[in-house]
């Protein structure tokens, strides 16, 4: 692994070169279609599991790639998606699950985090979640991970849905939702219940 200095000369060094005539008309514009939000868990790269270039990924990644449902006031996340919908026009927005989710981990095993109440009130957006892998008939009682970050990806995609801006593109089909989750093991992505969201 290569530090924080060396990694910039590098890029400018051995990989800008080779991208420089898009970096040039990148310069000019910023017409990305898909906005793909995901957990800020270093492992989950949206770019590289997309296979995307610069330029066409709007990301917003945040701890559980939990969406606050909507709400007044100022938010950043709010404020993300009304931008990648309203200015930039995309078309899609993939909500991107991941296997061994810290954050899923920490609800899942009941942590204890009394100690860090910003990640405990941050997780409060994952509550009907957990309220959904709790009613999964294969897994009574408390979720394990996996379904856990299943329920999830469904609850924030339910979430999304309540923003102003989402619901009129949904609603014009101009927009579609998409969940994933992303297994870090094998690489593969399994694509979940976007479409009857989106419907
Ligand atoms: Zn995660």
């Amino acid at each position: 692994m290569h530090d924080l200095t060396d990694g910039p000369a590098r890029f400018r060094r051995d990989v800008f070169p080779a991208k420089a005539r898009l970096f040039a008309r990148l310069a000019m514009t910023h017409r990305p279609k898909t906005l793909f939000i995901g957990c800020s868990d270093a492992r989950v790269v949206p770019e590289l599991i997309t296979q995307s270039e610069p330029g066409e990924l709007f990301v917003v990644r945040t701890a559980g790639n939990l969406v606050p449902a909507y709400a007044s006031g100022p938010d950043g996340v709010a404020a993300s998606i009304e931008y990648a919908i309203a200015v930039l026009g995309v078309n899609d927005i993939v909500i991107c699950g991941h296997s061994a989710c810290g954050a899923m981990t920490a609800l899942a095993e009941e942590h204890d985090l009394s100690a860090t109440p910003m990640i405990a009130g941050w997780l409060r957006h994952a509550d009907s979640a957990t309220a959904r892998a709790a009613a999964v008939p294969a897994a009574p009682g408390t979720p394990d991970v996996a379904t856990l970050v299943r329920a999830n990806v469904h609850a924030q995609l339910q979430n999304l849905a309540t923003h102003p801006s989402v619901a009129r593109a949904v609603a014009a089909r101009t927009l579609t939702l998409r969940g994933w989750i992303f297994d870090i093991a094998t690489g593969a992505i399994e694509t979940i219940g976007g479409a009857a969201v989106a419907a």
